[in-house]
């Protein structure tokens, strides 16, 4: 079997013609665009758009990216959409809180917010997910995904950023239903990822969000683009890129669990993983002892137990930020939150979802690290960051 292909460019800014040029030049050694788009193909561009943010921010794909698929795209003669259907608002108002609506508007692209469709798959241990009926019909998916930490699941990268196929509040009941069990949640996220088969991954990784991603991190400019058809040998190559072990990704070992292993022989083509390296990559305040060290957490599971309960991170409304609209507390899946005359949160009954982190607009929800993980100090400087 031919390994997976994995195109890497280097590329430090955002001007949008340099984008497009870059975007082309990343996509040849795959075959260029008219590889997977076909003159009156129904094409869809699911960058992502989990909530609204400022011009300047960098939770979101970036307009340049979403831009320069959509016009190569449009170039081999196919019918493009964008959409997401994001934890807050509609794929719309986000698109327009940050400037890619301007973009979709120029080129003619539609912006559709996701509408659910029951999807049935006897094979899968999930057999039923509530999917987006836009992602499922299209000809031509295209997955545009930000290089990101992230609190709950260590990163989102190609395949997480699927799980915006999961409409609505949806969303939340999975959460719920996995509860506090990471690796479940990562089998739901690489079902979810298998449903739909997107066609392409564009990473936008000119500028990353490292830290207390996805929403609350910090920029971090890792300068480079990555592209290639399986979305996880693309998880496997940003995670070389950032100097990362592949066993710290639960999607992964979803992955392997299922049988999907081809991401493993992954080759890339362009720029090499070590040439992109950043100077720094922080991890989340959240990170866990089986992201810092999963081959100790699989070789001696009751100490990793213990281990989790001391670094584990539960989230606290920071006072004097909080405006206590009341949005965390609706969407938290585990109803473990409350708020009389400030936000409550009931540790006994969170799962560790983040939701609440993740979707906060006012980005007033703080992580505070386990016992062990404070003691150390180490989220920062040490083992659970490179630096
Ligand atoms: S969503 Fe944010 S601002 Fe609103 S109540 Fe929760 S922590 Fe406070
Ligand atoms: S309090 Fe936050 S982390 Fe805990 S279950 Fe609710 S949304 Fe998830």
């Amino acid at each position: 079997m031919t390994p997976p292909l994995v195109s890497l460019l280097k590329q430090d800014n955002y001007d949008y013609a340099a984008i497009r040029r870059a975007v082309e030049e990343l996509l040849a050694p795959l075959g260029g665009m008219g590889a997977f788009v076909k003159t009156g193909d129904n094409v869809l561009l699911k960058p992502n758009l989990v909530m609204s943010q400022k011009p300047d921010g960098v939770a979101l794909t970036h307009p340049a990216v979403v831009g320069a698929v959509a016009e190569l795209a449009l170039d081999c003669g196919g019918k493009v959409r964008l959409g997401d259907s994001p934890g807050l608002g509609s794929a719309r108002k986000v698109a327009e809180s940050y400037g890619l609506a301007a973009v979709a508007d120029r080129l003619g692209v539609e912006i559709v917010q996701f509408t659910p469709v029951d999807d049935f798959d006897e094979s899968r241990t999930y057999k039923r997910l509530t999917l987006a009926r836009e992602l499922l019909e299209a000809d031509v998916v295209i997955n545009l995904p930000k290089l990101k930490t992230h609190a709950q699941m260590f990163m989102t990268m190609a395949v997480k950023n699927l799980f915006g196929a999961v409409v609505g509040a949806q969303k939340f009941q999975w959460h719920y239903r996995a509860g506090s069990n990471k690796q479940a949640f990562a089998k739901t996220l690489y079902e979810v990822y298998a449903a739909v088969k997107p066609a392409l991954h564009v990473v936008d990784a000119v500028v990353a969000m490292d830290g207390n991603g996805p929403t609350s991190g910090k920029p971090n400019p890792t300068n480079f683009l990555a592209a290639g058809t399986d979305g996880c040998a693309v998880d496997a190559v940003l995670l070389d890129c950032l100097g990362l072990e592949r066993d710290s990704l639960p999607v992964l070992l979803a992955a392997r669990e299922a049988g999907d292993i081809a991401w493993e022989k992954v080759e890339t083509v362009g720029a090499s993983p070590a040439e992109l390296r950043p100077a720094r990559w922080d991890q989340p305040e959240s990170v866990t002892i089986e992201m810092i060290a999963p081959r100790l957490s699989q070789k001696y599971p009751f100490l990793t137990k213990w281990l989790r309960s001391q670094f584990t991170a539960v989230p606290y409304a920071i006072p004097g930020k909080c405006v206590m609209c009341g949005a965390c507390v609706r969407l938290c899946p585990a109803q473990a939150m409350t708020l009389v005359e400030s936000v409550k949160i009931d540790k006994s009954k969170c799962i560790r979802c983040y939701c609440c982190h993740e979707l906060c607009p006012h980005d007033a929800m703080g992580l505070r690290q386990g016992f062990l993980g404070r003691m150390l100090g180490m989220f920062k400087s040490g083992a659970g960051s490179r630096q």
